[in-house]
């Protein structure tokens, strides 16, 4: 069985779409965080972002350049967010790669990243960890 953005792709199932291009179609999310909240998705079925090829993601970015402006006017936001989620643990439920842009708004009360901070000394091991393993990729 093809997932459920294949099949709004295909047009097998409806979707408010607002725009597409080579490798990109955006459609609006049946339940959003805001009014305009869009979904990004490629056309052709990856599951995740890692598994997506640089052009069908040059795609998606032209896309949310395209697109942003335009519905941030459409409903009047303040400004927006644009956040992927890469995985279950990441929060992801639909397999396959899609970009979330989400209208924000001043006084919308969403407050979706609460940080934390390293011990002494762990963020200087952290980053030379990453840059030992991207030399090793
Ligand atoms: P994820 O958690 O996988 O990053 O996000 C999946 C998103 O897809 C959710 O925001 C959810 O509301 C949206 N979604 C799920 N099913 C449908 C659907 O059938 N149509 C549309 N337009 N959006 C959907
Ligand atoms: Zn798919």
């Amino acid at each position: 069985m093809t997932c459920i953005f294949c099949q709004i792709v295909a047009g097998d199932i409806p979707a408010h779409k607002i725009y597409e291009n080579h490798h990109a179609i955006a459609f609006l999310d049946i339940n959003p965080v805001n009014p305009g909240h869009t979904l990004i998705v490629p056309k052709e079925h990856h599951e995740i972002f890692l598994e997506t090829p640089p052009e069908v993601l040059y795609d998606i970015m032209d896309a949310a350049l395209r697109i942003a402006p335009v519905v941030v006017e459409a409903v009047g936001a303040d400004g927006f967010n644009l956040d992927l989620n890469n995985g279950e643990a990441a929060g992801q439920v639909i397999f396959h790669t899609h970009f979330h842009l989400m209208p924000r708004f001043a006084n919308d009360g969403l407050r979706p990243w609460p940080h934390k901070s390293y011990g002494p000394g762990e963020a200087e091991g952290l980053a030379e960890k990453i840059r030992e393993g991207l030399e090793k990729s």
